[in-house]
């Protein structure tokens, strides 16, 4: 089983992470931009982590042949701190780095005027980079969250399949299901959503424009629960290729969209798909 984890912050996970991932068939992963716990004073913390994500994590990842892509945003809760709006002004510089495949994470936390404009800028910022975006739908009040995201992503004029609405459940999926985003599903030990749950989702509405992560974050949260998602795949009946599909071509076609995408492979059909769309080949 190879796996694409397409949300990942293991920016909060050990080294110990990285080596069971490899072990279970992580060979990708995008980490997005998010919050560190500790609130941030200035933009030059915020400096300090992208760098880190386009240089550390890449490095630490690559240790043991997982390929780290990032995403790089202003996230939705810090969007409310005067101290870090200027963040949007640094944000052009890296979104032109090699590595970096998204915007994100972006959206609403409490769903504030500082939100609403922080995610119009930065979806704006996609458009301007031709990058897709990574949408975080909140946590409280996720029905109304997904609504105004969406209205936000169709006043925005981004191409609505360059763009994913994260954190759906079986509320919000239906919502989001004939819009033309894609569909992302944050597995997790306890909340959110299990893989038993993701299964009949999937039973639902079928496997196009579905993405299936981990999110590993602060919280009680397992690396491992993508590999536990294709694993009750195969027990409910879906076949080897189904579950390649949601766990590995889905996130490919996704974040292959900003030309950006650097994978490795063994299997020399890997990647046939994509020829032309300039996913390049590397060395582990
Ligand atoms: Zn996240």
């Amino acid at each position: 089983m190879r796996i694409f984890d397409p949300h990942i912050h293991m920016t909060s996970r050990t080294t110990d992470d990285y080596e069971r991932m490899a072990a279970a068939g992580v060979a990708a992963l995008v980490e997005p931009a998010f919050w560190l716990g500790q609130p941030r004073t200035n933009v030059g913390s915020f400096t300090d982590y992208f760098d880190g994500l386009v240089g550390w994590e890449p490095f630490r990842a690559s240790q043991f042949g997982i390929r780290h892509h990032c995403a790089i945003a202003l996230n939705p809760k810090e969007a409310n701190d005067p101290r870090c709006r200027a963040v949007l002004e640094v944000l052009p510089r890296y979104l032109d780095k090699d590595g970096v495949v998204a915007v994100g994470e972006i959206g609403y936390d409490s769903m504030t005027a500082e939100e609403d404009a922080a995610f119009a800028a930065q979806l704006a910022l996609a458009v301007a980079h031709e990058l897709p975006a990574l949408v975080h739908t909140p946590h409280r009040d996720k029905v109304r969250g997904t609504e105004r995201s969406l209205a936000m992503v169709e006043s925005a004029g981004i191409d609505p399949g360059r763009v994913v609405l994260d954190h759906l459940n079986e509320v919000t999926v239906g919502m989001v299901a004939g819009t033309g985003c894609w569909m992302g599903f944050s597995i997790y030990p306890e909340t959110k959503m299990s893989p038993t749950r993701m299964v009949a989702i999937l039973r639902e509405y079928g496997l196009e424009r579905i993405l299936v992560n981990s999110a590993a974050d602060w919280g009680r949260s397992d690396p491992l629960l993508t590999r536990q998602t294709g694993k009750a795949m195969l027990a409910a009946g879906f076949s080897e290729d189904d579950v390649d599909r949601v766990l590995w071509r889905n996130p490919v076609e996704f974040y292959g969209q900003s030309k950006r995408l650097e994978l490795s492979g063994d299997d020399p059909d890997t990647f046939s798909t994509f020829e032309g769309n300039s996913i390049r080949r590397g060395g582990s």
